[in-house]
Order: C-alpha cells, then structure tokens, then sequence
C-alpha cells in the first residue's frame, strides 16, 4: 500500500503569510521541499486522511485528484484538518455520496453549513442545481471502524479543547500492514497508551507530529523533535516498533527554525524522517 502526503505544513504551512523568519524566508527562495501546505495526505488514492484549507492548491498544483476519493477521514475540525465550505461542489454527477468520517464536535460546522444550506433553498435565496451528497459517520473514540479493507481506530489526540481531535491507528486487513497517524497531538493520553498496550501488531509506519522547535513544549497541544522521539521510543519499549518501520514527520512548522535539509539531518539521528508534500511512501 501507499500514503501520499499532500500536505506537511503545521496551522500556518510554510511560508507562514506574513513571517520574515529565517525558514519562512528560506522557503520563498528556494521553495521545492521547503514549502509545505495544509495537512493531507492520502491512502491509496481512496482515502483522504484531513481535508484542509490547501486542499485546493493540492488539486490544482499537485495533481490530487478528488474526483476520484469517496472517503474523507477527518482528524478534527481546526481549518487547516477541515474546511467545509469546499465540500459543496461535491453535487453533480456523483453516483456515490462522499463519506465523512468525524468526531460530533468536528461535525459542528460541517452539520451547520448544511443545514444552512438546506434553509436558503427552502427560502429560496439560494438557487438548488442539485444535491449535496455527503454521508456524515459519527466516530467514537476507541470503536473501530471499517472503509473496504481498512480499519481505522480512533484514539483521543491531546490537542485543543472542544474539537474532539482524534489520531488513528489504521489496519490494511488485505495487505497486514499497520499504521499510526499522530497529528495534531502532544505528547500521548494515557488512554491512548492504554489501548496501544493492546494492540498486537508491529506499525510499518508511523507519522508523528512535529510543530514546534526543540524544547517548545510550552503547549501541549503539539510535539517537537524530542516529544518524536520519546515517542516513538516509548513505542518500540512496548514492542509496537522496531527497525522495519518507517518513522515520518509532519504537521512541521516554521518554529521549528529548521530548513527541510536542517531537519532531515537532525531527524536522521534520531531514526526518524521528515516528510515533505507530495512525497510517496511505500508501506
Ligand atoms: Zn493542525
Ligand atoms: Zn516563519
Ligand atoms: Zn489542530
């Protein structure tokens, strides 16, 4: 199997809009693997893990094509996860309904754009040219779920009050491949360890979140490389990872003060590599 990140940047993506730092100022000269937009990445080319803000610059810059995935699987609904004002083109000509796949509270503004949809139709302020067609599936922490041959288990995220974030741990039932997709997420829940003590395979591949710069865990809301790695040795420990499994970074931001090259050398110590949009992993 195979995950496409679109997206690696952390809320603000790189260049950050109105930033004169060093990385930000690095990325608009040099672009390439220093520019990194909005979260997304996608499985296979069916699923799309985040649906973000930069969705738009990933179809019309990097060749993700939309039209073709059915399947969004939301982390939580901060913009630059879930933006759901660019779901309404998803109308005609469609034979399936695109499932969304969210917490309730990430749901909010998603069920509040329908309904108020829905009511300018009734009203006839808006003109209807068809049906939005969006499947909503209510996740619960903890409770598995099944899209084809994926299981996708949703854990608690330790990030921002009230957005109900989630992180996942995914299972290609056909291929036996494992997966951990960390974003946006400090340091790990206890419960979230708790159901890790469980699980009872080895992760081909984790992808852990890497806003902030060594030391800045101020909030806890995020990791920085440290938090990576403590992270992702706490899991070999527990014998949930071991040589074979590739260890990616994400959700990067320009506080981390590290160029893409910066980054990739400091990681490489660690065992650990920094993803970069538009990068393909074999899993
Ligand atoms: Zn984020
Ligand atoms: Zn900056
Ligand atoms: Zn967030």
């Amino acid at each position: 199997m195979k995950l496409k990140y679109y997206g690696t940047g952390g809320g603000a993506g790189i260049p950050e809009i109105f930033c004169d730092c060093r990385v930000c100022r690095h990325a608009r000269e040099f672009g390439g693997k220093d520019i990194r937009t909005r979260s997304q990445a996608v499985i296979d080319d069916k699923i799309s893990i985040d649906f973000s803000v930069d969705t738009f610059l990933h179809t019309a810059f990097y060749g993700l094509d939309m039209r073709r995935i059915h399947n969004l699987v939301i982390t939580h609904a901060h913009f630059d996860h879930f933006l759901t004002q660019d779901l309404f083109s998803r109308a005609q000509g469609y034979e399936s309904p695109l499932n969304v796949y969210c917490t309730p509270a990430s749901s909010t503004k998603m069920c509040e754009t329908i309904d108020a949809r829905e009511k300018a139709y009734a009203e006839g302020r808006r003109i209807k040219t068809s049906d939005f067609w969006v499947d909503y599936h209510p996740l619960e922490v903890g409770v598995p779920f099944e899209i084809d041959e994926y299981r996708f288990t949703p854990l608690k995220a330790h990030h921002a009050q009230g957005v109900q974030s989630v992180m996942y741990v995914i299972d290609n039932l056909k291929e036996d491949k494992h997966l951990l997709w960390a974003h946006d997420t400090g340091p790990f829940y206890t419960s979230a360890w708790d159901w890790l003590k469980t699980y009872e395979h080895v992760f081909d591949f984790v992808s852990l979140d890497c806003t902030l710069g060594r030391g800045e865990l101020i909030t806890a809301a995020h990791m920085d490389i440290e938090g990576c790695y403590d992270t992702k040795e706490k899991l070999r420990s527990m014998g949930l990872l071991d040589d074979h499994t590739k260890v990616y970074l994400s959700h990067i931001g320009h506080l981390l003060d590290r160029t893409h090259e910066d980054l990739t050398a400091e990681a490489a110590e660690l065992g650990m590599i920094p993803a970069f949009d538009g990068l393909t992993v074999e899993i």
